[in-house]
């Protein structure tokens, strides 16, 4: 017999990131009791996706919580531009997006989760625990009934109709039920920093290409996110080169903060991300589904991550609420219909991810001198203004977007 406390829920989410968030949300809204694990204390992280798109703006909407969601902090981002040589041309642009919201909402991640948590709460059914972390899961003929987790309180058993893994690219749930993403490969890795943002700089996010480098600005109103992307695994050289030769390329690729670099007063300020692309072949096993990036690690190229992990989730509260009104564990059938649905826009953004990341990141960071100019190519296709729309449509929109179908039943 093990002392664990027991807990017993409809549904365990294991992960209080977007898609669990969202995930809890939803159910808890259409009536089912939800347990959402979150191993941190809060949502405080730096430098995570923190990039709302108008798709995810839809279905804020669609759940009446936009208007309210719009009056907290955040900065909106109409264009994306990219400066080369003496070129600065718009390589997307947002406002004519089919959507309510024509801009990229800038919000940090614990703001937007804080804000999901605060709405879920409303609703009978909704149970986080943070500060609870998933350490396994019990398996019971064949079948996953539950998690085993850890919490300041001390050990728990949660059982479940469902367990659906939310847990992030480094999945414990993944690990514990002995599956391994297809790695898709990324050449890069990015380095995380703020430098401060002056009233006159401009209103959109930058991209500036330098020799061998490549660095963007995202407004944050007060500061610049900067995320200065570097060859993969070459952060301990960048670092032996020293503080100020980083200071010097970060002004030499984008002069317009060269004014700025100095705020970077050691390498604590600068953190970074090791770049992943993979996705799982099958998304579930008997009880238990993965989605978001424990299903499919996202490149940062166009920054989708938060908003497809969150349209997996919409979708897979569409497919459980219904299948949830019959008592007792979840089918497979039910489980598969999650991969069914998503595994398409999935395929689609790694592709075009992995395209971005082989044919420009890849000579970027191999080249060795600053370009003159834009290429021809670039410049003639950027100026058609309809040209632009495409890729903020499929940045903002994305192929196959989710509308939340999940009815109100949980309050
Ligand atoms: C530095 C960085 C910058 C990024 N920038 C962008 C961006 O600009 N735009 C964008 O769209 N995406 C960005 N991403 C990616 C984006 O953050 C992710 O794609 C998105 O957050 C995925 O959501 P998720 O809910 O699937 O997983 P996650 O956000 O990874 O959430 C997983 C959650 O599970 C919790 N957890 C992990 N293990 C356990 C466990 N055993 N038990 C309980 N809880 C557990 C974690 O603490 C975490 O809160 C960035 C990622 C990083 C790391």
């Amino acid at each position: 017999m093990s002392d664990a406390r027991a807990i017993e829920t409809r549904v365990c989410v294991v992960g209080g990131g977007p898609a669990g968030v969202v995930l809890g949300y939803l159910l808890t809204r259409a009536g089912y009791a939800v347990t959402v694990l979150e191993k941190h204390a809060d949502f405080l992280r730096d430098f995570r996706g923190d990039t709302v798109h108008p798709s995810t703006m839809t279905v804020l909407d669609e759940l009446g919580l936009l208007d309210d969601f719009l009056k907290r902090p955040h900065s909106q981002i109409v264009q994306l531009d990219a400066h080369m040589g003496s070129d600065t041309i718009t390589v997307a642009d947002f406002s004519h997006v089919p959507a309510k919201t024509k801009f990229l909402a800038i919000m940090p991640q614990w703001d937007f989760l804080n804000f999901l948590a605060e709405k879920g709460r409303a609703y009978a059914g909704f149970s986080l625990l943070m500060n609870t972390g998933a350490t396994g899961i019990i398996r019971e003929n064949g079948r996953v009934v539950g998690v085993r987790a850890s919490s300041q309180n001390g050990e728990l058993e949660i059982r479940a109709d469902v367990v659906v893994g939310c847990d992030g690219r480094t999945s414990t749930l993944r690990a514990a039920a002995g599956i391994t993403p297809r790695d898709l490969g990324a050449p890069m890795d990015v380095l995380w920093m703020q430098l401060s943002r002056r009233p006159a700089d401009r209103n959109a996010a930058l991209g500036f290409v330098g020799a061998g480098s490549f660095l963007i600005l995202i407004n944050r109103d007060k500061y610049w996110q900067c995320g200065f992307v570097i060859a993969k695994g070459s952060a301990g050289t960048v670092r032996a080169r020293g503080l100020d030769a980083f200071r010097a390329e970060l002004a030499a690729t984008a002069p317009v903060i060269a004014d700025r670099v100095n705020e970077i007063a050691s390498w604590d300020d600068v953190k970074m991300l090791s770049v992943a692309v993979d996705r799982l072949d099958r998304w579930y096993l008997p009880g238990l589904l993965f989605i978001g990036d424990a299903a499919h690690a996202m490149s940062p190229v166009g920054g989708v991550g938060i908003n497809l992990a969150i349209q997996d989730a919409v979708a897979t509260a569409n497919i459980l609420a219904d299948a949830l009104q019959k008592p007792g564990p979840v089918d497979d059938a039910v489980l598969a219909a999650v991969p069914r649905q998503r595994t398409f826009p999935t395929v689609m953004t790694q592709t075009l991810q992995v395209v971005i990341q082989r044919s420009v990141i890849t000579s970027v960071l191999l080249s060795t001198t600053p370009p003159k100019h834009a290429p021809l190519i670039l410049r003639i296709l950027t100026s058609i203004p309809g040209f632009r729309r495409i890729p903020a449509y499929i940045v903002g929109i994305g192929f196959r977007p989710e509308h939340a179908s999940t009815r109100v039943r949980g309050s």
